[in-house]
C-alpha cells in the first residue's frame, strides 16, 4: 500500500484528490496539510507528497521530501525562477513527477501539438489561448506555457525570445516567428486549451476541455504510484503514462 500525504489539501484540487483517492485500491492517504499544518511532522508516516497547495510552498516541500527520502508529484503552476531552481536541484535526490497538467486528455494534447508542428512545418502562425475560472491566481496556465515550449522546440525557438503574451493597440504586422499566448478568466471554467494553426486559406486548432478536476486528480494519483516505484530524477506525466 503506497502512503499518501496530499498539500493543499483544502483547495479545489486537494478536495479533488481525497474525493478520486478511495478509487485507487492500492494508495491511502495519510495526511492532509493545508495552511497552518507542519509537514515536517506527519511527513515520516508518507511514502510521497502530492503537493497542489501554493507554487511558494513547492521548493521547501521538495526540501524536505529530499531531505527525509521521500517522493513527489508536483502539481503546482507559476513557479518563478529561482523557485524552480530550488526543485531542480531536489531532482537528484528524489524521484518527483512534475507536470503542469495531469490529465491524460491534455498529454495526449502535447503528443499531438508536436506531431502536428512538425507535420505543418514553418508556414503556420502559432498561437495558444487558454481559458480557466476567475479564481486561477497564475497567467498563463503552466499547460499553456507547455504547450508554447512544445512549439518552439519543434521550431527550435527559445520561447522566451517569440512568446507574444496577449497585443494591444499598435502592435504591427504579426511577425512570422512569434508564439501567441493569451490568457481568458472566467466564471468556473475548470480548464480549456487550444493550438491554432493557422495559414492562408486553413486553419488546424487542437482543443482540450476538461470539465472536472477529477482528471487531474486521477493522473495526479496514478503518478504517485508510479513514482514511488522509479530512480531518482525529474519526470513528467508523458514518462508516467509511456508516451516517450
Ligand atoms: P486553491 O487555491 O483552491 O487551493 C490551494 C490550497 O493550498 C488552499 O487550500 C491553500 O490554503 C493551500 N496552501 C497555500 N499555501 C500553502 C502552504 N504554504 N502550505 C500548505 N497549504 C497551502 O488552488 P487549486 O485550484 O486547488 O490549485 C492549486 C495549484 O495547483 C495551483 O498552482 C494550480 O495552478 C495548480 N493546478 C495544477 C493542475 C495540474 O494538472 N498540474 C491542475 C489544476 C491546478
Amino acid at each position: 500500500m503506497t502512503k499518501v500525504i496530499i498539500t493543499g489539501s483544502k483547495g479545489r484540487m486537494g478536495r479533488a484528490l481525497l474525493d478520486c483517492a478511495p478509487a485507487h485500491g492500492e494508495l491511502e492517504v495519510v495526511g492532509q496539510i493545508d495552511q497552518g499544518d507542519d509537514l515536517a511532522r506527519v511527513i515520516q508516516q508518507g511514502d510521497v507528497v502530492i503537493d497542489f497547495s501554493s507554487h511558494t510552498a513547492t521548493a521547501t516541500i521538495a526540501e524536505l521530501c529530499a531531505a527525509n527520502g521521500k517522493a513527489l508529484v508536483i502539481g503546482t503552476t507559476g513557479h518563478d525562477d529561482a523557485e524552480k531552481t530550488r526543485i531542480t536541484r531536489c531532482a537528484a535526490r528524489l524521484p518527483m513527477v512534475w507536470a503542469s497538467n495531469y490529465s491524460t486528455g491534455v498529454n495526449t494534447l502535447f503528443w499531438l501539438t508536436r506531431k502536428a508542428a512538425e507535420i505543418l512545418g514553418p508556414g503556420y502562425d502559432l498561437e495558444v489561448v487558454e481559458m480557466h475560472h476567475r479564481l486561477k491566481k497564475d497567467a498563463p496556465s503552466g499547460t499553456a506555457k507547455s504547450l508554447a515550449e512544445i512549439l518552439a522546440a519543434v521550431r527550435r525557438q527559445q520561447l522566451a525570445k517569440v512568446a507574444r503574451h496577449g497585443r494591444e493597440g499598435i502592435v504591427g504586422e504579426r511577425t512570422h516567428e512569434e508564439i501567441g499566448i493569451h490568457s481568458v478568466r472566467g466564471g468556473d471554467v475548470v480548464g480549456d486549451h487550444t493550438v491554432v494553426f493557422a495559414t492562408n486559406g486553413e486553419r488546424v486548432e487542437l482543443t482540450h476541455k476538461a470539465s472536472s478536476r477529477d482528471t487531474f486528480a486521477h493522473g495526479a494519483l496514478r503518478a504517485a504510484l508510479w513514482v514511488v516505484r522509479q530512480p531518482p530524477g525529474r519526470y513528467d506525466m508523458q514518462d508516467v503514462l509511456g508516451l516517450k
